[in-house]
């Protein structure tokens, strides 16, 4: 008898012709998220992935938390594997399940044939199964509507397998099946709940943060380096481009009209962005912004910051309240590390009383007024840039 933990897919099901290039990339993914975990079998079979360890001291509990943040997956089922009769697939619930079935008052088996060959329909396999249990756990009652525990036999191919309630995945699609994007990255709660809402549909996602030294420090970048390396546990490797703003922000604060600053600055950032996403071959860019949370997401200041781009901006956080964003944030895991107190270069030079209606007229107007074309072009050609792997501990964001 072996442990083995058994995956459903989501929306790859429907996938018709295109369904084995899904998931093919689904467990390409699931091999690299458990590589440093140990050895893996990692298989697909009538729509179910199976990861089977290899050696024995994997830590499961381990390999099924990563598993819950794997894009592509529904339910995740620890299971035990066993031969194909009603005795071994008895003893082994009665093995491994005792306790559960001790502490529970009520339960009920669901079984369920893909092996048509099984001589026992799937309604024998459950009669006969809750006829056994009942019979050593005599306190049980049987509820198939409402059972505080549900005992479940799968009969496959190679074996049955017997587990308990599935555990929820995280959905989806797998990342790189939909293109590749790049988010704006600042060290805020919302932008890293955006990119991960985009990775779930499978967008490979990169990251673009804007910094001013010495006005921000480099604190605050590293920061927003841990907050990168944190959404890789969902999104997979990601890659974080740093841009040199300084200059640019001196220069908006030189030349430009102080109530305009904020939206003539997140316009040269877009601006930034879409050369760097040209550049790299990203084909959207994506934001944290919610309708009317701060002056520079009016609906007018969007008007006039989408002006610039020649790509789609995606803003899946654009109908979320504040603290929808922060659920999804302490979901993934990103919360603590956002609400740490370092300064963003948006709250550089910001002005005591930001224009909330501007229009675009007088928004492109006083940008036009000075030549940013060669800082913008410096800063592009001075953007670096740091990739991050799920699970590795890097010494320098500590
Ligand atoms: P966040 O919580 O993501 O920081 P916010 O509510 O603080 O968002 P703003 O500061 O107005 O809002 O920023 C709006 C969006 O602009 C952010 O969600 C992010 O996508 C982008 N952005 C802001 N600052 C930076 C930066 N320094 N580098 C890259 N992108 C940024
Ligand atoms: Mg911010």
């Amino acid at each position: 008898m072996k442990q083995i933990i058994l995956c459903k897919y989501g929306e790859i099901v429907l996938k018709g012709l295109n369904r084995s290039g899904f998931e093919a990339e689904l467990l390409k993914n699931v091999r690299r998220r458990l590589k440093s975990l140990g050895e893996f079998k990692v298989s697909s079979i009538q729509s179910t992935m199976y990861v089977e360890p290899l050696s024995d001291n994997i830590d499961l509990d381990e390999v099924t938390e990563r598993l819950k943040k794997v894009y592509g997956i529904t339910k995740i089922c620890p299971a035990f594997a066993c031969e194909k009769n009603l005795d071994a697939i008895y003893s082994t619930i009665k093995e491994n399940l005792s306790d559960d079935l001790n502490s529970a008052k009520t339960f009920r088996v669901t079984a369920k044939r893909s092996d048509k060959r099984f001589p026992m329909t799937s309604m024998e396999v459950m009669a006969e199964l809750g006829g056994m249990i009942l019979n050593d756990f005599p306190h049980l009652n049987v509820d198939v509507k409402n059972p505080e525990l549900t005992v479940i036999c799968e009969i496959r191919d190679k074996a049955a397998y017997v587990h308990g309630p599935a555990i929820e995945g995280a959905g989806g699609m797998p990342v790189g099946t939909s293109g590749r994007a790049l988010l704006m990255l600042s060290g805020g709660i919302d932008s890293p709940v955006a990119g991960t809402m985009i990775a779930k549909r499978g967008v490979i996602i990169s990251a673009i943060h804007f910094q001013s030294p010495p006005y921000t420090s480099e604190r605050a970048f590293i920061k927003v380096c841990r907050l990168a390396a944190k959404m890789t546990e969902y999104c997979g490797q990601v890659t974080l481009f740093s841009v040199p703003f300084t200059k640019i922000q001196e220069a908006i604060r030189d030349n430009c009209p102080e109530e305009l600053f904020t939206i003539i600055m997140r316009r040269l950032m877009v601006e930034i962005s879409q050369r760097i996403a040209e550049k790299y071959d990203f084909s959207a860019l994506i934001t944290g912004e919610s309708i009317g949370q701060v002056a520079s997401q009016t609906m007018s200041a969007i008007v006039a910051t989408d002006a610039v781009s020649r790509i789609p901006v995606f803003r899946p956080c654009i109908g979320l309240d504040k603290q929808e964003i922060i659920d999804i944030s302490y979901k993934i895991g990103t919360f603590d590390i956002s609400i740490e107190p370092y300064e963003d270069c948006c709250t550089v030079f910001t002005p005591k009383h930001p224009k909330t209606k501007p229009t675009l007229a007088e928004v492109e107007a006083a940008q036009n007024a000075f030549d940013f074309e060669p800082l913008i072009q410096e800063a592009v050609d001075g953007t670096e840039f740091k990739t991050f792997k799920p699970y590795v501990d890097y010494d320098f964001l500590i």
